[in-house]
C-alpha cells in the first residue's frame, strides 16, 4: 500500500471546516470547495488506492490549501468581471495548485492521470490540456503558442509557489490575484486568437475595465471614378437578359444583362500601423468592382472616440488625401467597426495587423478577444495586409 507523502499540506480541517467528505462517482475525477455561512466544505476524492487516486486526494488537498490564503469565492467573481470561462478559470487554478503542492514536497501529483491530445483534437481543448497538466508531462503546443502557454503557466505557477513558500499570511495578495487573473487571460486569448498568438506574445498586463471608443460614420465625396469597376458593374445592351433597351429594337439588343462581379465589404484599418494607398483601393476593386471599402481608426485630434469613413461603393471612391484627413492615428474603434461590418454584405473582409485598442488607443487582452468573437461570428476573414488580401485575390 502506497503511503501518503509525509509532508504537511496545510490541515484542510484546521478552523476551516465542517467538511462533508465523500468518495466521489469516477476514479479519475475529485472536487472541493470551502465552507461557507451556510453549509460545510466539500471533499470529494476517490478512495482507490492506486497512484491516480492518491494523486487526485493530493490534488484536492492542494487546491483546499490555494483556498486556505485565496478565497474561491473572489477569484471566481474576478474572474467572471475578466470575462474568463469557467473551463480556463479552472485549468488555471488547477496550474497554479499543482505548482503549489509541488512546492509542499507533494510529490503524488504527478501521476495525475491525463489523456494525451492528438493532432484532432480540438484547439480550446489543446490549450486546456497543456494548462492543466504544466510542470507534470511534457506536452507543449506548436511554435508561438507555447511561449504564450509557457509564460501564462509559469506566471500561474509562480503565484502557486509563492502562496506554498508563504505559510502563514500572504503579504502580497494583491499582486497575486492580479497575475492570476492576468495568466488566466492570457491563455483565454490564447484560445480566442486560434493561428494568431504573435499579438498578445508582448502583452504586459491586461486592462479588463478598458471600452472601446464611440464611433460616428463620416460621408465624404465619390469623387474618383475607378474606371475597370465601372466599367464591370454597368449593365450593357446584349441579346439575352431583361428587357432594358428596348430603343435597341433594331439590331435585337434590347436586353441587358448583368455580368456576375464580385462584391463583398472590405473593412480596413486605417490607423498609424497600417497604410493604404490610393493604388492599393484602385487594385481591390479592380479584384472586386462591386465591393464596399470602408476604412476606420481614431478622430484626428484625439483617441477618446473614433470614425468610419466609406471609401469606395459602386465603384467610386473617394480622395485619398481627404480620406487620410479624415481619420486619425489610433485604432480605437475596431469592436464597433467590426459590429458594422457584420451588418454588411458577404464576404467580409477585415484588413487589419491585430493589435486592435479601445479608448486612448490602450490595448487590452479582453478587446482583443472580443474583436476576434466578433470577427469569427460574422464569419469574417482577417487579412493582415492589403498586399496580403490582393496576393490571396489574385491566385
Ligand atoms: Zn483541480
Amino acid at each position: 500500500m502506497t503511503q501518503f507523502s509525509s509532508v504537511s499540506v496545510p490541515a484542510i480541517a484546521a478552523g476551516k471546516g465542517p467538511f462533508d467528505v465523500s468518495p466521489s462517482p469516477s476514479p479519475d475525477f475529485g472536487c472541493c470547495a470551502m465552507p461557507r455561512k451556510n453549509r460545510a466544505g466539500i471533499f470529494s476524492v476517490p478512495v482507490d488506492m492506486n497512484k491516480a487516486g492518491i494523486a487526485i486526494r493530493a490534488h484536492e488537498y492542494a487546491h483546499l490549501g490555494v483556498f486556505r490564503t485565496l478565497d474561491d469565492m473572489a477569484i471566481h467573481r474576478a474572474a467572471e468581471k475578466h470575462r474568463i470561462s469557467e473551463n480556463v478559470k479552472q485549468v488555471c487554478m488547477d496550474c497554479l495548485t499543482n505548482a503549489f503542492g509541488l512546492a509542499r514536497g507533494l510529490e503524488e501529483i504527478r501521476n495525475l492521470p491525463r489523456e494525451t491530445p492528438n493532432d484532432s483534437t480540438p484547439w480550446p481543448e489543446r490549450v486546456l490540456h497543456r494548462v492543466q497538466t504544466h510542470g507534470i508531462d511534457g506536452i507543449t503546443l506548436p511554435g508561438h503558442h507555447e511561449v504564450v502557454a509557457e509564460r501564462a503557466c509559469n506566471i500561474l505557477a509562480n503565484c502557486g509557489r509563492q502562496l506554498a513558500r508563504a505559510r502563514r499570511r500572504v503579504k502580497n495578495k494583491r499582486q497575486i490575484m492580479k497575475d492570476i487573473l492576468f495568466g488566466m487571460s492570457l491563455i483565454e486569448s490564447l484560445i480566442a486568437l486560434e493561428g494568431d498568438s504573435d499579438v498578445i506574445l508582448t502583452f504586459e498586463h491586461d486592462n479588463p475595465e478598458l471600452q472601446w471608443g464611440a464611433m460616428r460614420e463620416v460621408r465624404l465625396p465619390f469623387v474618383r471614378p475607378i474606371t475597370a469597376a465601372i466599367r464591370a458593374l454597368t449593365r450593357r445592351p446584349m441579346y439575352v437578359g431583361p428587357l432594358m433597351y428596348p430603343h435597341r429594337y433594331l439590331d435585337g439588343a434590347m436586353f441587358g444583362l448583368r455580368r456576375q462581379v464580385a462584391g463583398g465589404t472590405l473593412l480596413i484599418d486605417m490607423s498609424a500601423s497600417m497604410d493604404v494607398t490610393s493604388d492599393q483601393i484602385d487594385a481591390i476593386l479592380t479584384h472586386w468592382p462591386a465591393a464596399t471599402i470602408a476604412a476606420y481608426g481614431s478622430e484626428k485630434r484625439h483617441c477618446r472616440s473614433g470614425v468610419l469613413v466609406i471609401v469606395a461603393r459602386h465603384g467610386r471612391a473617394v480622395d485619398p488625401g481627404v480620406l487620410r484627413d479624415a481619420i486619425g492615428a489610433g485604432n480605437v474603434v475596431d469592436g464597433p467597426a467590426l459590429r458594422w461590418l457584420c451588418e454588411q454584405s458577404e464576404p467580409r473582409i477585415w484588413v487589419c495587423d491585430g493589435w486592435v485598442t479601445g479608448i486612448g488607443d490602450y490595448m487590452s487582452l479582453t478587446l482583443v478577444r472580443e474583436a476576434m468573437q466578433l470577427a469569427r461570428q460574422g464569419k469574417v476573414t482577417r487579412c493582415s495586409s492589403v498586399d496580403e488580401f490582393l496576393k490571396k485575390e489574385s491566385l
